[in-house]
């Protein structure tokens, strides 16, 4: 397992090698002698934990702590304040500003070893926990709850320059009569097989595939327009259908086969996540009701600009 990431931020260097010195053995440490370059290398290095000193010319600790804090990924960082400041009042500020504790200097190794070891500790068990949160057991895929984060925050990031995104919904056809003839465990397998193929169809790094729900699973497929996400959508029908997994009990053909619904549209701020999923809901839907095995897609329309009647333009 890799060593976690300590970040150092102090501008005098003299006190970032003493800090290092106490601490290298244990973790990997980088470091920054600003504020302005603490926010740079935090963004480059994502350490696990992050020790600010507070007085430093330009951008004070409180500011860069308080910058740390509103950044939707670097928020997380676990910020021990280093400071000779050792009022009542610096200490409250700085666990205003978001930080999770408080070294004065002149540093105690002890001290700061311990301190360090123990929200090391603590995130990497909040990392665990929100990783468990966020993960299905039976797959390993990403859950619902993820799945509604993702789907968010990439609607969000491409609403900016209006870019596609195609959303794909999928579900596995007469897996009732799948358990009701193999059993459980065999549907169980049968979920991790189409689970394992799904994340194989998955082309560029930010595509990702998720579990939807019982044999529902679904790919947000970022910056991929409709012709790209249908071709996408038909390869992991065939992929599935290709794993042969035989099922006796399908009304449709004598293997495991999918239904598949595809959403692509243009990220507005405006528009909600929830008319992805809808539509491809739909669309899902729409394919099951005409034949099952197939991939049925429709691209969002964005919401009409007012028009105003022929007459009033005229006039004007
Ligand atoms: P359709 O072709 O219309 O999708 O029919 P279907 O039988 O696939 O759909 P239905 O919704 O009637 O049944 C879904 C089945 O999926 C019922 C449920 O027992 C099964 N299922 C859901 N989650 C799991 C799971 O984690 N493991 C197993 N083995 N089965 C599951
Ligand atoms: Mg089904
Ligand atoms: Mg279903």
């Amino acid at each position: 397992m890799s060593r976690p990431v300590i970040m150092i931020v102090d501008d005098e260097i003299a006190n970032i090698e003493m800090m290092a010195a106490v601490l290298e053995d244990d973790y990997e440490i980088c470091f920054a002698r600003s504020g302005r370059d603490a926010l740079q290398v935090a963004m480059d290095a994502r350490p696990d934990l992050i020790l600010l000193d507070i007085v430093m010319p330009e951008m004070d600790g409180h500011a860069v702590c308080r910058l740390l804090k509103q950044d939707a990924v670097l928020c997380a960082i676990p910020v021990i304040f280093t400071t000779g400041l050792d009022e009542p009042e610096d200490e409250e500020r700085g666990f205003e500003a978001g930080a999770v504790d408080y070294v004065t200097k002149p540093i105690q190794p002890i001290k700061l070893r311990s301190r360090v070891g123990n929200h090391i500790e603590l995130k990497r068990m909040r990392d665990q926990l929100s990783a468990l949160a966020t993960t299905d057991a039976l797959t390993g895929l990403g859950n619902r709850r993820l799945l509604e984060e993702l789907l968010q925050s990439q609607l969000h990031r491409l609403s900016v320059q209006g870019e596609w995104l195609s959303f794909i919904m999928l579900d596995i056809d007469f897996f009732k009569q799948f358990n009701d003839l193999y059993g459980h465990l065999e549907g169980d397998s049968c979920l991790r097989r189409v689970a394992h193929a799904l994340r194989d169809a998955m082309r560029r790094s930010d595509d990702v595939c998720l579990r939807y729900g019982g044999e529902e699973f679904a790919c947000i497929l970022p910056r991929t327009d409709h012709d790209g996400a249908l071709e996408v959508a038909e390869q992991i029908r065939q992929g599935i259908e290709d794993l042969g997994i035989p099922h006796k009990g399908s009304g449709v053909s004598p293997v495991v086969t999918i239904s598949v619904g595809v959403a692509t549209g243009r990220s507005a701020s405006d528009l909600s996540m929830e008319l992805w999923i809808s539509t491809a809901d739909a669309m899902l839907y729409q394919g099951k009701r005409t034949g099952r095995n197939q991939v049925t897609g429709h691209v969002i329309e964005p919401p009409r600009l007012l028009q105003l009647p022929d007459r009033t333009r005229a006039a004007g």
